[in-house]
């Protein structure tokens, strides 16, 4: 989700008269695209931040700034909000002119609610003071979704900025509108967002609130957009959404954007188990453009730990799914996240975990560390009462589980040929991940070039990785 928002901000801003540089030292301004799902993320920018050049303006932008916003500060000091339904106010399409709304000076602001706003920086309040007297530098704080209002924003700024395009006030219509520019010069795989949002709210998780409830694209606007990037540049798609499975016709979409010509490979992620039908797990035997990967992310083994997590499944119901794909006929990889240690989590929780781990045979998990996110139902009712040093015993036992298991999985993979695409040359090794998403590495001839596809041979493997030859 992160690639395609910045490719949108490219493009609002290409489209604004600014050039693009992925190079920090030609760079006038950094812009920072965030992440919140964990704290850890949070905390990193802070680091960051201090290795950009004080010459250089810094804007930051998506999921750490909205949950930020303290609109119920903004309520106490106006008694005309008072009424206004928090999240109502902030997801109202702005189909008028919107002010854009610092509060610079919080006392003095005066709110018109028959106006609407853009708002930015000192909304953000105390998050945004707070790093702007750390690095003065900092100018600038917006939500993704207020994207398209860009050019205003900067207006008020004070920079010179001309929008080339007509203005709309969709966030997701930029990039279809705009599909004619190559959003990144060399790449061949775009990310499609097919939803934004979630409503799923699972206890844990900070996504809701940072990006509030789904909003589905239309079927029509989706393919569009696909369309007018397989026409200029692109044969790898992604469909995105935090529960891309969840959007009304999922399964539409996945037949239409097959039948467009030129893709060579079709992903989405990621998917909630209970979401699948028969029809989605069929096309996977049938359509080989549709990669033969799922991820399927589980988070617990444990019946209890999965409820706490609001997570609608058993793992029984998870363990079905399993099997259901493992019954197609063609072979599909299998990926998963887990957190380690919620909230409560036992030895016997931890231990089903482990245990549907291994039924699963998953050839990835992304294992993360729990830690409390803001406005979520975990961090107001549940402790963070793990001890430290079984988290690091519970995090190393899966660890080595998923490696023995990891590396059963890529024997059967040895001799076989397969297509990649390189993502990066490094020296005489390119690295990429195959059409069922194991990462490799293999030894480059003076042809291979990033972003071709190449026939591989796969001729050793390890755990989580597989080593290739190029075939001529
Ligand atoms: S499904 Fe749950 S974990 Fe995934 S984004 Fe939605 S709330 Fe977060």
């Amino acid at each position: 989700m992160n690639y395609s928002d910045s490719a949108r901000i490219k493009s609002v801003l290409q489209n604004s008269w600014m050039i693009h540089t992925d190079k920090v030292e030609d760079a006038n301004i950094v812009i920072f695209d965030t992440c919140s799902v964990r704290q850890k993320s949070e905390d990193k920018i802070w680091w960051i931040l201090k290795e950009i050049p004080k010459d250089k303006k810094i804007w930051i932008t998506w999921c750490m700034v909205w949950h930020n916003l303290k609109l119920k500060k903004l309520n106490n000091k106006d008694e005309k909000m008072k009424h206004v339904d928090k999240w109502n106010f902030l997801q109202a399409i702005k189909t008028k002119d919107p002010e854009v709304l610092w509060l610079e000076r919080m006392d003095n602001v005066k709110i018109d609610e028959t106006k609407e706003y853009v708002m930015i920086n000192y909304c953000f309040d105390p998050l945004f003071h707070k790093m702007n007297m750390a690095f003065p530098n900092l100018e600038l704080f917006f939500r993704i979704d207020d994207l398209w209002f860009l050019p205003k924003i900067l207006l008020s700024l004070w920079y010179y900025v001309k929008p080339d395009i007509e203005v709309t006030n969709e966030y997701t219509w930029i990039a279809s509108q705009w599909a004619n520019m190559n959003f990144s010069e060399t790449s061949k795989t775009a990310f499609i967002p097919i939803q934004t949002g979630c409503s799923q709210f699972c206890s844990y998780c900070i996504v809701p609130y940072a990006r509030w409830t789904e909003k589905n694209r239309s079927v029509d606007e989706v393919l569009s957009e696909i369309q007018k990037l397989v026409n200029q540049w692109a044969e790898e798609i992604t469909l995105l959404g935090q529960i891309v499975n969840k959007h009304t016709e999922f399964t539409k979409i996945l037949k239409e954007t097959l039948k467009i010509k030129g893709i060579k490979w079709l992903r989405y992620t990621s998917p909630y188990p209970t979401y699948y039908n028969d029809e989605i797990l069929a096309m996977h035997e049938s359509e080989e453009i549709l990669c033969p990967h799922i991820h399927a992310p589980v988070q617990a083994g444990s019946d209890t730990v999965l409820k706490k997590m609001f997570r609608w499944y058993t793992s029984d119901q998870y363990k079905q799914f399993i099997d259901s794909i493992r019954n197609l006929k063609r072979p599909i990889s299998i990926t998963s996240d887990v957190i380690v240690w919620f909230s409560d989590e036992t030895d016997e929780d931890f231990a089903k975990t482990l245990e549907l781990v291994e039924y699963s045979k998953f050839d990835m998990i992304y294992m993360w560390i729990y830690s409390p996110r803001p406005w979520t139902y975990g961090a107001n009712k549940y402790q963070d009462n793990v001890p430290t040093e079984i988290k690091k015993q519970r995090w190393w036992l899966l660890n080595t589980m998923l490696n023995k298991i990891s590396l059963e999985n890529n024997q059967s993979e040895l001799g076989q040929i397969k297509t990649v695409m390189v993502m990066s040359i490094d020296g005489l090794k390119a690295i990429w991940y195959t059409e069922n998403m194991k990462h490799i590495s293999f030894k480059v001839n003076e042809n291979t070039k990033v972003w071709n596809f190449e026939k591989v041979k796969v001729t050793k493997v390890i755990a989580l990785k597989l080593e290739w030859e190029i075939v001529s």
